[in-house]
């Protein structure tokens, strides 16, 4: 086995440039590590054969001169991505036998940078959940510990990255579920501003929250991937025409001249001593790296779990009418009318919280329910909007504070009980609702040796200073390069 099933993205690149490794032997490499940690449940489908085939394409092409930024490196998807390669399931039983016949516009832009697509990674059902345990294929196991969650919903991502399945993957955000994952499991997540990767080809939840984004080990590794996927698509009209930032740190070396807010309100009772105590040792680092803290308030962030779980449903009620059970995936069988047809199959196919989140969406769009709680949601959402504008109008350049209230939790602990689950996204939502970039740094861990990420949030369109905030932090401290101890076939 080579040793780079751990490595960040840009030391595989240099090794498959240098020869070092050809993309086949690391993709043998990947596939076996795949197969020897199966019990992680981080992929739902792999595509052995389609990767290994482009695995050797590109070590061609590296031999003919082709020095495509992802020539030959080996990557996981979530398997709410659509790609023409097997199914695209959402982890549902309603799509289960899904087969797109196109791929998403980020699978394309993966795929003209050389990329190598090893499989699909698993996620709460339709990307609805915390915890990746809301998937008709069984839960993830986190790889830090294998009685807990890896977090939601992109935990097959976060987990493949950990466990050393794939050099980097592909997430998507509605609520926290790239970042609050990442955090679960040691893993760097960014969510991109909405509007800056096409959603084109992903399969929509909540259309005004949803955002595609990377899981990697390095916050160098993620700006490589931003600069490839960034970009307005015509295919999505919310895909924004902005010029895509330069990473290149040599402009950077530190963050002299930068405020950071940190807001009192994500400093509260629910977070857990030891988070508060590793992220605030966390903020001395960016004080060394010449930046100011400032402490701002962000006074609607109480509101932001009700709001967000108004509209997020809502808006799901909406997008997944069209599984009727005409249209794709599960179909009733012995069924006669069609009401009775879409009645069930939506009861057969559809899970328990997918049904709780189409059954409240549809309840708060009512037309006796709208105005005391969509409407009322849409203007709490403009006032946590507000709050930020405010705190970067006046106050700080970019937030920090911690991803998660709490360290990775134990499977079946949250599971009855959904307002508990909802908890988990306390800080992660607020930057879907303002459409914010947010990234995710491990920073530590707590006394189980369970992982602790810290965010950082910024002004729309702003990565580039996240991400170079994110670089300079881990040249500084080494949290990113932990790695769980593994042990085959336990
Ligand atoms: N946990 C949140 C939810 O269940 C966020 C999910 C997500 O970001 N897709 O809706």
């Amino acid at each position: 086995m080579t040793d780079l099933l751990f490595a960040p993205l840009t030391d595989v690149q240099r090794a498959l440039e240098s020869k070092t490794v050809s993309s086949e032997e690391l993709t043998k490499d990947f596939l076996k590590q795949i197969h020897a940690f199966d019990r992680l449940n981080a992929y739902i489908s792999t595509f052995e054969e389609e990767a290994l085939q482009q695995a050797r394409t590109a070590d061609k092409k590296r031999a003919s001169g082709d020095t495509s930024p992802l020539l030959g490196v080996p990557l996981a998807l979530k398997d709410n991505i659509v790609m023409t390669e097997g199914e695209t399931t959402c982890a549902s039983n309603f799509l289960k036998d899904y087969q797109s016949p196109f791929d998403a516009t980020c699978v394309e832009k993966l795929r003209n940078a050389g990329a190598v697509l090893l499989g699909k990674t698993n996620l709460d059902e339709f990307s609805m959940g915390s915890s990746t345990e809301n998937s008709f294929f069984g839960a993830t196991s986190n790889p830090w510990d294998e009685t807990r969650v890896p977090g939601g919903t992109s935990g097959g991502s976060a987990a493949a990255v950990a466990a050393g399945l794939a050099t980097a993957a592909l997430g998507t955000d509605t609520g926290g579920s790239i970042r609050q994952p990442g955090a679960f499991c040691s893993v760097t997540g960014l969510k991109p501003t909405y509007g800056r990767i096409s959603r084109y080809g992903i399969v929509a939840f909540a259309s005004s929250l949803d955002q595609v984004g990377t899981m990697t080990h390095t916050a160098e590794d993620a700006a490589l991937l931003c600069s490839l996927l960034f970009g307005k698509d015509p295919l999505d009209a919310t895909s924004m025409d902005k010029e895509v930032p330069d990473f290149d740190l040599s402009t950077t070396k530190d963050l002299k001249g930068k405020t950071i807010g940190i807001p009192q309100e994500y400093f509260t009772d629910a977070l857990s001593g030891e988070i508060a105590q590793v992220v605030t040792a966390a903020t001395k680092e960016f004080e060394k790296l010449g930046a100011t803290l400032r402490e701002i308030s962000l006074p609607n962030t109480e509101l932001a779990v009700p709001t967000y779980y108004i509209i997020a449903p809502a808006e799901a009620s909406s997008n997944l009418a069209r599984f009727d059970g005409l249209r794709y995936g599960t179909r009733a069988k012995d069924v006669y009318g069609l009401k009775e047809l879409y009645a069930q199959s939506r009861t057969e196919g559809f899970g328990k919280e997918v049904k709780r989140r189409i059954l409240t969406g549809a309840y708060v769009l009512s037309s006796g329910y709208y105005d005391a709680y969509y409407l009322q949601a849409l203007k709490t959402r403009r006032l946590i909007q507000q709050d930020f504008h405010t705190a970067f109008e006046h106050e700080c350049d970019f937030i920090l504070s911690p991803t998660t209230p709490t360290t990775a939790f134990q499977k079946g602990e949250n599971v009855d009980d959904p307002i508990a689950m909802y908890l988990n996204d306390i800080y992660t939502v607020t930057a879907n609702l303002a459409g914010l970039p947010a990234l995710n740094l491990p920073c530590g861990f707590d006394s189980q040796g369970l992982p602790i990420g810290l965010q950082l949030t910024g002004k729309a369109w702003d990565e580039e200073l996240l991400l170079k905030a994110g670089m300079l932090y881990q040249r500084q401290t080494d949290w990113h390069t932990r790695r769980p101890s593994l042990t085959e076939g336990s």
